[in-house]
């Protein structure tokens, strides 16, 4: 019975050590350059934020992020048609620029002391804030401080979600995988209100006009970084570059009116590169 059950925990250990590799666990961090090198860069993005990143139902990605996405991998030398664009939910974009999973990040990542710990950010490329999205009825959530009791989504591993847990103990925070999926939650009544940042919440608002609404001025500020290996000097410069040419180009301002612009969020001040 003893040696069975040894056994058994030995080949289970086994198993999880497969487990481990398959999932390119201890890779090597990607280095931007080499990568536009050879040609072919994966780039992390959102799949299910209309606006930003969204995987359209052909297969084809659309919004903000795939715009800068693409920008910077044309500036690198790589076309769009040689882009893998890969899932990059919130919770795991540290992971896939560490394990080398992905060359960069563009996918409303908030450049954070925290983060920059374990990854480096080129940019930021637009500002945003926190905000909250509630039910175009609800007239009871004006802002963080009316949430007292209240049922909230966000997700697991954002800067929204963290701020809540830190600073309003009180409310009832529901971490999600997904903004999407918080999404569905308010619409389904399972929860009172979502909170990320205003522009991610202004294309959902957009999406189901007379259902949901953002409310309240936004209470952070979210700077959007270009997430890469944190080593990667060379690489964060480049997207830097890349970054400043769109803007003074006004490939930016097009790219976002093309994009966010249809959710009616207005066009904020260009962002200012910095070269930390
Ligand atoms: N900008 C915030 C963050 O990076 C919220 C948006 C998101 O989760 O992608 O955590």
């Amino acid at each position: 019975m003893r040696i069975n059950r040894s056994i058994r925990i030995g080949v289970g250990i086994a198993a999880l050590a497969i487990v481990a590799t398959a999932c390119g666990g201890g890779e090597e961090a990607r280095s931007v350059s080499s990568s536009a090198e050879n040609g072919n860069l994966i780039v992390g993005i959102k799949y299910d934020q209309p606006g930003l990143g969204l995987r359209n139902p052909d297969g084809s990605f659309s919004g903000f992020d795939v715009e800068v996405a693409k920008y910077v991998a044309d500036q690198l030398g790589v076309p769009a048609d040689k882009i893998e664009f890969k899932e990059a939910p919130s919770a795991q974009r540290e992971t896939l620029i560490q394990n080398g999973e992905v060359d960069y990040v563009v996918a409303t990542y908030s450049i954070t002391d925290a983060r920059k710990e374990k990854v480096g950010f080129a940019g930021p490329y637009f500002v945003a804030g926190q905000s909250l999205l509630v039910k175009e009825d609800n007239t009871e959530i004006t802002g963080p401080d009316s949430l007292t009791g209240k049922k909230l989504c966000s997700v697991t591993g954002s800067t929204p979600a963290q701020n809540i847990a830190d600073k309003y103990p009180d409310v009832q925070l529901q971490p999600f995988d997904t903004y999407s999926a918080c999404v569905e939650a308010l619409r389904n009544g399972a929860v009172d209100a979502v909170t990320t940042d205003d522009i991610i919440l202004a294309g959902y608002a957009a999406q189901y006009p007379g259902e949901l609404k953002v409310v309240g001025e936004p209470f952070t500020t979210e700077n959007y970084g270009i997430g890469l290996a944190k080593d990667d000097t060379d690489g964060r410069n480049k997207i830097n570059d890349a970054i400043e040419e769109m803007v003074s180009s006004g490939a930016w301002e097009a790219a976002f009116n093309e994009t966010v612009g249809a959710s009616g969020y207005p066009l904020p001040a260009e962002p200012t590169v910095d070269r930390y």
